[in-house]
């Protein structure tokens, strides 16, 4: 196996695409192809401040050091979610990650900001782990995006993520899901847009880069991730992948470039402003505000608040980096 470059022995085979790399080419190889995917959606403008989301796995700290290689003016945010050592030590790779790199980093500690962590809250929401979770980071990402007048928010989603969801959805169809899936996020009033540059990686290409690039990140995944459905989809299709080179890759891009567009949306949903934050949300009350103002009444059962306390949604991140 050479590089299809130089022809020195190759360190990387990008087996869905027929090829194979060296170490020096493959770095090049992954910036570029970052570069392309930004450019052919444009999804962010030469330059510009983006807000990337990191969690201090391996995808969202390659995301960080390739969009910061590109020029692009990369802040840093890091959401710690008080899952117990899991998320210290996330905190840790991250600050280490932005340190060494002189590269900014925001961080907002959800138990600090709003009274309780993911663990807490999904005894209190009547909600499970991951939705509480997921739920959480979207509206912060969105908020700290906002207020610091970010256009776009970028994320580390690869392949193997997207083509799960897609999977998912089409397990489990439902036709908005479907229509707004996608590596671009248009941005709306009080919504930043949402990015994803690596959605043509897989995963393993994204670990060889983060690999050769010699990034320290956690390895550890999160305690509540066991048995997730994302997880078994993604099983599915590497087993299908491993048979036919490239089949993610043509299933998320073939449904994107020629299904997606066919499918009728329900058309715009209004976005209204929620009555306690003021940020988007289609009811009067966002999801964010109510799934609070449940936990925060639960907790006050529970004698876990003092009765006076109340929800503020507002978070403001600190500096770290
Ligand atoms: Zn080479
Ligand atoms: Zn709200």
């Amino acid at each position: 196996m050479v590089c299809k470059v130089c022809g020195e022995k190759a360190q990387v085979e990008v087996r869905s695409r027929g090829f194979a790399l060296c170490k020096a080419h493959y770095l090049d190889w992954f910036v570029k192809e970052t570069e392309k995917a930004i450019r052919r959606h444009k999804m962010l403008s030469p330059g510009e401040r983006v807000l990337v989301a990191v969690s201090g796995g391996k995808d969202s700290l390659a995301l960080w050091d390739v969009l910061s290689r590109l020029g692009y003016q990369a802040v840093g945010l890091h959401i710690e979610l008080g899952i117990g050592e899991y998320s210290r030590r996330s905190l840790e790779v991250t600050e280490a990650f932005a340190r060494e790199r002189g590269l900014p980093l925001l961080v907002v500690d959800l138990k600090e900001a709003y009274g309780f962590g993911v663990p807490e809250l999904a005894q209190l929401s009547g909600r499970v782990a991951c939705s509480a979770c997921g739920l959480s980071k979207r509206y912060i990402l969105n908020q700290v995006a906002v207020e610091g007048g970010f256009r776009a928010v970028a994320t580390g989603h690869n392949l193997d993520d997207e083509a799960a969801v897609l999977f998912g959805n089409l397990l489990n169809p439902q036709e908005d899901a479907l229509v707004r899936q996608g590596p671009v996020l248009p941005e709306k009033p009080g919504l930043a847009a949402r990015v994803k540059p690596f959605y043509r990686f897989s995963e393993r290409e994204v670990l060889s880069y983060t690999l050769l690039r010699g990034i320290r990140y956690l390895h550890e995944e999160c305690p509540n991730a066991k048995g997730a459905k994302s997880l078994l989809y993604k099983e599915a299709l590497n087993l299908v992948e491993k048979e036919m080179p490239g089949a993610k890759l043509r299933f998320l891009e073939g449904f994107l470039e020629k299904v997606q567009p066919r499918l009728q949306g329900e058309g715009e949903v209004a976005l209204r402003e929620c009555q306690r934050c003021g940020y988007p949300t289609t009811g009067a009350v966002c999801s964010f505000c109510r799934m609070w103002e449940a936990v925060y009444r639960k907790a006050k059962k529970r004698r876990l608040l003092p009765e006076e306390a109340v929800f503020h949604p507002h978070a403001e991140p600190t500096r770290a980096g």
